[in-house]
């Protein structure tokens, strides 16, 4: 039976500090993209994330375009990039005019497969044109392997950027998610685990790069008594209202991460019996567990494409697992390179089903899924 209210697969989840902040924003008069909200948003996710300084920006996507301009990436120089991921990630290498190559996914997780990192690095320094940088993806809240990854980018100099825009809260080796590159990237909008309902923020250590994002997001406009521009600017500034929104949600992040894994470990009770299985944290890691994914073993009796639809035709939103970048035609003249046998990130994109994980969603509401998904998996 088709249920009469939607499940969304992670929809915004208020609490009521939300008005609070807004009302103050409004009445101090901080309609604008400067505020108090903007400076103490900033200083919290920098806590959140152990870094020293922070941008506030428009929207994730503009801080990996802002990031990869302060790591000097430009005309003709290549960019590595994990190539299971949403396009926000990899299409603004292309805004700089620079080659993206893909690299595929971990046959033990979804996130960027270091044996292929280091194919890609090897045939690069072979070649005499090593990337400018290296984006990598914490992939639905679950870190990526960064205790091999940094280390090899070290070793041929490559600076990395953390697309940590699904992975807010989320630890690996007790360091946080956002930490683990020169300048690590955060997305708040609508459907992450903290939204501000639109906006993203860079993180650094270096308060000289974020300065840098800082001037380039604010048009390049030079300290002068007069409008002087010597570089060409972005208007990427977030709003002081959108950062209120943003606070008061991230003043509950850690119930949030709470909810969502209680709902990954319900979908896991509930499915033990099924020919699937979820994707699972990686040892010594904390996912902020954004999305539940659910992946079909060979033996399951529908598609991945036929269970997402039978789930919309119940109205519950159910996505399949992004689309490799290589697949995409924009991205297809990209250089794609694997060190498995066969293309993981195709593998993960043919059997992953992201589940409904809002931390609003009801018990009730999963359990609605939860039988769905059962009647559609179960083999007898
Ligand atoms: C959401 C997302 C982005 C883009 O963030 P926006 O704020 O939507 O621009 C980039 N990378 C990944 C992995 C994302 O999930």
């Amino acid at each position: 039976m088709r249920l009469a209210k939607r499940v969304f697969l992670s929809p915004p989840h208020c609490t009521t500090l939300e008005m609070d902040y807004v009302r103050d924003a409004i009445e101090s008069n901080w309609i604008a993209p400067a505020g108090p909200h903007l400076r103490q948003f900033e200083e919290e996710i920098c806590a959140c994330a152990g870094m020293s300084s922070a941008c506030a920006l428009s929207s994730g996507t503009a801080g990996v375009h802002l990031a990869l301009k302060a790591l000097g990436v430009g005309r003709g120089d290549l960019v590595f990039c994990s190539d299971l991921t949403f396009a926000g990630s990899v299409n603004p290498v292309f805004y700089e005019g620079a080659q993206a190559v893909l690299i595929d996914s971990a046959p033990y997780s979804c996130n960027l497969d270091p044996s292929a990192l280091a194919l890609a690095l090897e045939d690069a320094a072979s070649r005499r044109k090593l990337p400018k940088a290296l984006i990598a993806v914490d992939l639905y809240g679950h870190p990526a392997d960064w205790n091999t990854i940094l280390p090899l980018c070290q070793s041929y100099n490559v600076p990395v950027i953390e697309d940590a825009a699904e992975a807010l809260g989320a630890f690996a080796g007790g360091k946080a998610c956002g930490s683990f590159g020169a300048i690590g990237v955060f997305s708040f909008n609508g459907n992450k685990i903290i939204t501000s309902s639109g906006g993203g923020m860079v993180v650094s250590n270096d308060a000289a790069l974020i300065k840098k994002i800082n001037f380039w997001a604010n048009q390049s406009k030079e300290n002068a008594p007069y409008y002087l521009h010597n570089e060409i600017g972005y208007n990427y500034r977030m709003s002081n209202i959108c950062a209120a929104i943003g606070r008061a949600q991230l003043a509950s992040l850690d119930t949030r991460i709470a909810r969502r894994k209680q709902i990954f470990e319900a979908y896991k009770a509930a499915f033990a019996d099924l020919p699937v299985r979820m994707l699972e944290p990686v040892a010594h890691t904390a996912p902020n567990h954004w999305l539940s994914v659910m992946l079909l073993e060979s033996d399951a009796p529908r598609t991945a494409a036929q269970v997402v639809q039978s789930l919309e035709a119940d109205n519950i939103e159910a996505r399949r697992a992004w689309n490799p970048m290589h697949c995409q035609p924009v991205f297809a003249h990209c250089g794609y390179i694997c060190a498995q046998e066969r293309s993981m990130s195709e593998d993960f994109f043919a059997h992953g089903i992201c589940l409904p994980s809002g931390s609003g969603m009801t018990d009730g509401e999963q359990n609605e899924v939860i039988s769905r998904v059962r009647a559609l998996c179960a083999t007898k």
